[in-house]
């Protein structure tokens, strides 16, 4: 587990400011939800915490350490993309301990590191299929059984389920948030699905055009929106 703590931080592509000054504390083992609409900077900010992207100004710290220019490899930290970021000509295995492979993991420390994310996430079955073989559920599955097996102290998730029908949504939903019970890891995750939001999230953080516009449990935000946009976009009666 990690805590994470952002101080002013800023993002601007060219001359054009997108993060405008972001002020965050998320605890150890925290589930917060980031939402907002397109555009507002979710994914932006998540870049930055995972390092794909840098930090124009602020800083960001993971335990008490400054991590501004830390190289993503170097944070512990896991992102798992909206579109699953998986190799088809890989089986399910080669897949899942693809991070462990690159890090010159041996054979056995990688059977075992998958053998467990398998059963976690419950794909036993389905570790000598190819990608092509999977549905969209499971594809999704294989993603996060990758970020898993690296132990990271922070999981990033951008719009997972995104990409997914309703009914698998809702398994995905509940599948993730029996991992976070599970494993012990800080996670941050976007959506703009109110329900996923209201559902996972200790903490939710509403953006609005790269500013925080509220940060509270869903039931404060629910019961107590700091103002319209807030309400208006957890659909809490106004
Ligand atoms: P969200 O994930 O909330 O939909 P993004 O973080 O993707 O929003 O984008 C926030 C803003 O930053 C948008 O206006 C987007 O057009 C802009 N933006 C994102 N990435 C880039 C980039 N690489 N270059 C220029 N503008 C970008
Ligand atoms: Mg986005």
């Amino acid at each position: 587990m990690a805590t994470l703590k952002l101080r002013d931080v800023r993002k601007s592509f060219g001359s054009v400011e997108v993060i405008k000054g972001v002020d965050l504390d998320i605890e150890d083992g925290e589930f917060v939800v980031f939402v907002g609409p397109s555009g507002c900077g979710k994914s932006t900010l998540l870049r930055m915490i995972s390092g794909l992207e840098d930090i124009t100004s602020g800083t960001l710290e993971i335990d008490g350490q400054v991590v501004n220019d830390l190289p993503p490899k170097a944070r512990g930290i896991a992102m798992v993309f909206q579109s699953y970021a998986i190799f088809p000509h890989m089986t399910v295995r080669e897949n899942v301990a693809f991070g462990l492979t690159i890090a010159g993991a041996s054979k056995k420390e990688k059977e075992e590191k998958v053998a467990e994310a398998a059963r976690v996430l419950q794909m036993e079955h389905l570790l000598d299929r190819r990608p092509s073989q999977l549905s969209g559920g499971q594809r999704q599955r294989v993603a996060i059984g990758r970020a898993i097996v690296r132990k990271p102290k922070v999981f990033l998730f951008d719009e997972p389920l995104s990409n997914l029908d309703a009914a698998l949504r809702m398994d995905m939903r509940m599948e993730i948030g029996r991992l976070h019970a599970q494993l012990d890891a800080t996670m941050v995750y976007v959506t703009h699905d109110q329900v996923e939001a209201m559902t996972l999230a200790d903490k939710i953080v509403v953006l609005k055009d790269g500013r925080v516009m509220q940060v509270g449990t869903p039931m404060e935000l629910f019961h107590e929106p700091a103002n319209l946009f807030v309400a208006g976009f957890l659909g809490a009666p106004s």
